[in-house]
């Protein structure tokens, strides 16, 4: 009944490069509930990346333990049996400094296909995190901004993660740069990205909040693939229902900005695939 995988995306859309397990508690659903919602969706794969652990206790509320790695790699595992859609080991390794002498040793050596790198904290205050949302009525806007790019900078310079997600996080609730300061700010990071051989993942997230903007903005694509950055697609799926989300209307950002082709990755080595078309 399942179609077999196919190389390239074919007429399907492509594979979904960001998603969660219960593992991170505040997510939803079986990892065999996500697979079927790609193929519900029509993806041609799914990554599982969940947040990885952080033995420095860093924000230990949005992860899973060290002790629970395995748990995970049993949660993954038994889903890539060749069937489709294809199944992929990943993590969001979350950056914060002080974390890097762990993912520096302990990274590498997991058997994953993809790892995002993502910034989540500026000092002890997850910006993006609701609970936190007064906090953003007594900091400077700009500020806020500069100091993220800085921890986005630092993360790329790591080399140890594939593809930056949801690269203008900060403006989750709404709090965006006008476009010549953004591009201004931005420029200079999306340098290192394209330096570092890194990808940035288009991530549809952002339609489901406030902000309604997938990451990154029009603007800030049009600046990678200038650069020629590669993208990946990412849903963030915290439940089984987003897996894919407004992924064909992603697609279209993409070829809007003039992307012609995204990211595929296995054991960390990406390959070229054409976008589907409409
Ligand atoms: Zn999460
Ligand atoms: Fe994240
Ligand atoms: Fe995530
Ligand atoms: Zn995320």
């Amino acid at each position: 009944m399942n179609p077999k995988p196919t190389s390239g995306y074919g007429l399907r859309l492509p594979a979904d490069y960001h998603t969660h397990t219960a593992l991170c508690k505040h997510a939803t659903g079986a990892p065999a509930e996500f697979r079927q919602a790609a193929a519900t969706a029509g993806l041609a794969a799914i990554c599982f990346t969940d947040h990885c652990p952080e033995p420095s206790g860093y924000d230990a509320r949005h992860r899973m333990s060290l002790a629970q790695y395995p748990d995970y790699l049993d949660l993954v595992q038994p889903l890539q049996d060749g069937e489709a859609p294809v199944v992929l080991l990943g993590l969001e390794a979350d950056f914060f400094p002080g974390t890097e002498p762990f993912l520096r040793e302990w990274l590498p050596r997991q058997p994953l296909d993809l790892v995002l790198g993502s910034v989540h904290y500026i000092r002890d205050w997850g910006f993006d995190n609701p609970d936190y949302l007064k906090m953003w009525e007594s900091v400077d806007v700009k500020g806020v901004w500069r100091e993220y790019f800085s921890l986005v900078s630092a993360a790329v310079d790591l080399r140890l993660f594939d593809i930056i997600a949801h690269f203008d996080l900060p403006k989750k609730f709404g709090h965006r740069l006008r476009d010549n300061v953004m591009t201004e700010m931005v420029q200079p990071v999306l340098d290192r990205i394209a330096g570092a051989g890194m990808a940035l993942e288009i991530n549809t997230s952002g339609w489901r909040r406030d902000v309604a903007e997938a990451y990154p903005s029009p603007l800030i694509l049009s600046l990678a693939c200038e650069r020629n950055i590669p993208i990946t697609f990412g849903s963030d799926a915290h439940v089984p229902g987003e897996v894919g989300h407004e992924f064909a209307k992603a697609v279209r950002l993409a070829r809007e900005v003039g992307y012609s082709e995204s990211l595929q990755y296995r054991k960390r080595q990406p390959s070229r695939s054409p976008l589907p078309r409409d």
